[in-house]
């Protein structure tokens, strides 16, 4: 079961960009690939990762 946490996002620009997303769960494999130092809350007024909704 896949655990929801606050939206999440990356400081870093994302190729391509449909990748500028937020996530809200910590298990998106997506999500893990964020690195520390570009790891930002909020959704940035992003649509929501593709890969997040597959969780719901
Ligand atoms: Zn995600």
């Amino acid at each position: 079961m896949a655990t929801k946490c606050d939206p999440y996002h990356t400081t870093r620009p994302e190729e391509p960009p449909e990748r500028n997303v937020y996530h809200n769960y910590k298990d998106c494999p997506a999500g893990k690939h964020i690195k520390p130092e570009h790891l930002a809350s909020g959704t940035a007024g992003r649509p929501r990762c593709d890969d997040c909704k597959k969780m719901d």
